[in-house]
């Protein structure tokens, strides 16, 4: 099925666990976004939230109810259809063995000057090209670059790709403010008519978000606006 037209994302009753034996992680959670709204999901360190995007992408187990994009079902699509119509930036990324090219691109189909204009709107141009430009091999997952750049890396793919559902895990090791105020400048421009779930260690974060959804020990306890908070 064609899905991710209006980017809404919806979470009807959902119980997300990582094994059979263990307690869900996420319990009775419910939600649904609106086509190109920027939501941000705050909560204490084990509150759920990276679970919420695991979730989305089916890399956790939905032990009940529905995860829906665009009223579809994801349990009813197959992974790779539904893992090439969302994106999702790790708070930890990782990047592959090869070259730069080959990480924002890997199936080859976009010109290099589409590739360094991304590049260019995630302030990376200067970095990759002291680095050797597109064809420089990165080293063992990216360990030569910072996991604020590889952040950076990650929103450079995704703002190629343009995806209309844009899911980013803040890092939660110490990002320099500039690399942090980089992600929220592009989200907002390059990102306008996406939908994006991001999760915040920090509340300047989220205060441009339209909605924040505020996770505590697995279960959302509240669902509104930054003012509203
Ligand atoms: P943080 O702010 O530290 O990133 P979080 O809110 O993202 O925390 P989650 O990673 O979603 O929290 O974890 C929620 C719960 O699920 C925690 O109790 C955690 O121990 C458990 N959990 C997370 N990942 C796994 C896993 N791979 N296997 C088993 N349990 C897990
Ligand atoms: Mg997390």
């Amino acid at each position: 099925p064609l899905i991710c037209l209006q980017g809404v994302v919806s979470f009807d009753n959902v119980y997300l666990r990582y094994r059979e034996h263990l307690q869900p992680s996420v319990k009775g959670l419910s939600f649904e976004t609106r086509s190109s709204e920027k939501i941000g999901i705050i909560g204490r360190t084990g509150s759920g939230k990276s679970s919420i995007i695991l979730g989305l992408f089916r890399m956790v187990d939905i032990s009940k109810g529905e995860i829906c994009v665009d009223s579809v079902n994801i349990s009813k699509i197959s992974l790779p259809t539904l893992r090439s119509r969302l994106y999702c930036i790790p708070q930890d990324p990782f990047l592959f063995s090869g070259t730069m090219r080959e990480n924002l691109d890997p199936l080859g189909e976009f010109r290099d000057n589409e590739i360094w204009s991304a590049l260019s709107k995630v302030n990376l141009e200067g970095t990759i090209k002291s680095l050797g430009g597109l064809n420089n091999v990165v080293e063992g997952g990216g360990s030569n670059f910072s996991v604020g750049q590889r952040q950076l890396v990650c929103l450079a793919r995704a703002v190629l790709h343009n995806p209309k559902i844009l899911c980013i895990d803040e890092a939660t090791a110490n990002v320099d403010q500039d690399t942090d105020r980089q992600i929220q400048l592009t989200l907002r421009s390059a990102f306008r008519k996406s939908t994006v779930i991001t999760i915040a260690h920090r509340i300047q974060t989220i205060m441009d978000s339209d909605r924040v959804l505020v996770m505590q020990e697995g279960e959302m306890i509240e669902f509104d606006s930054p003012e509203n908070l």
